[in-house]
């Protein structure tokens, strides 16, 4: 017997610690994984005017432009770039990691911006990544006029889930991420309810409570090397309740 897509989908996702077993609603078509033919979001205005967000009362601050002191790269001091109130990827140093943990449900607001220089295409072009562990990486990604399969173009969950909107400003441009973080409900050692993920782009909502398979009560945030000068900055998590 064959197995359903579904399954392969997991089985193909085995290796990288996220399962993701949830099956489309029925009658939705399924695509396959990084598929070109997917039909792509629409492109939308964004509502995010590039200013700084400031952080709400009892917001933990990840990173004020001031100093990574609290940023790692792998076991070592941050390597990457620190200047006029952001931090750069310096390619080739890898990802950088945040070392105060993003404990429970909470919102985390994040600011980044694409070089205004364009180089490159599709996933060439202003590529990193939020990574939580136990979630699917969020893209980042220069997807203004910028064509690519659109389970990754920016705020896709990478290779499961289009964004539902293209909310992408222009290159050089700050775009600023909310992301919604809902942990699942563990009880007698059982998820009873799953964990979510809510994605605002740019004041657009592009992932709408998302179930994703994993039991982390807490997250450690990373922000992917892709070999590309991406820039962040404002970076707070405001937990629930
Ligand atoms: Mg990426």
């Amino acid at each position: 017997m064959k197995p359903a897509p579904c399954l392969l989908l997991v089985l193909g996702l085995a290796g990288s610690g996220v399962t993701f077993s949830q099956a489309p609603p029925a009658g939705e078509k399924t695509w396959p994984r990084h598929s070109m033919e997917r039909p792509r979001p629409p492109v939308v205005e964004p509502k995010y005017d590039g200013k700084p967000v400031p952080a709400p009362e009892g917001a933990v601050i990840l990173f004020d432009g001031k100093s990574l002191d609290s940023w790692k790269s792998k076991d070592q001091p941050a390597k990457w770039l620190l200047s006029d109130g952001f931090m750069q990827v310096v390619p080739g140093t890898g990802p950088l990691k945040c070392g105060i943990p993003l404990k429970g449900d909470g919102h985390l607001h994040i600011e980044w911006v694409t070089p205004a220089e364009v180089k490159g295409e599709g996933q060439g072009r202003g590529n990193s990544g939020v990574f939580l562990d136990g979630f699917p990486e969020v893209q980042v990604l220069d997807s203004y006029q910028n064509d690519t399969y659109p389970d990754g173009q920016a705020a896709a969950l990478y290779g499961r889930k289009p964004p539902l909107a293209n909310a992408c400003r222009k290159p050089g441009e700050w775009q600023s991420y909310d992301i919604v973080i809902r942990r699942a409900v563990i009880k007698d050692g059982k998820v009873v309810e799953k964990a979510r993920l809510t994605v605002t782009h740019n004041g657009v909502l592009v992932q709408d409570a998302v179930e994703i398979d994993t039991s982390a009560q807490s997250s450690q945030l990373e922000f992917q090397d892709h070999g590309n000068p991406m820039r962040f900055r404002n970076i707070w998590f405001k937990p629930a309740g």
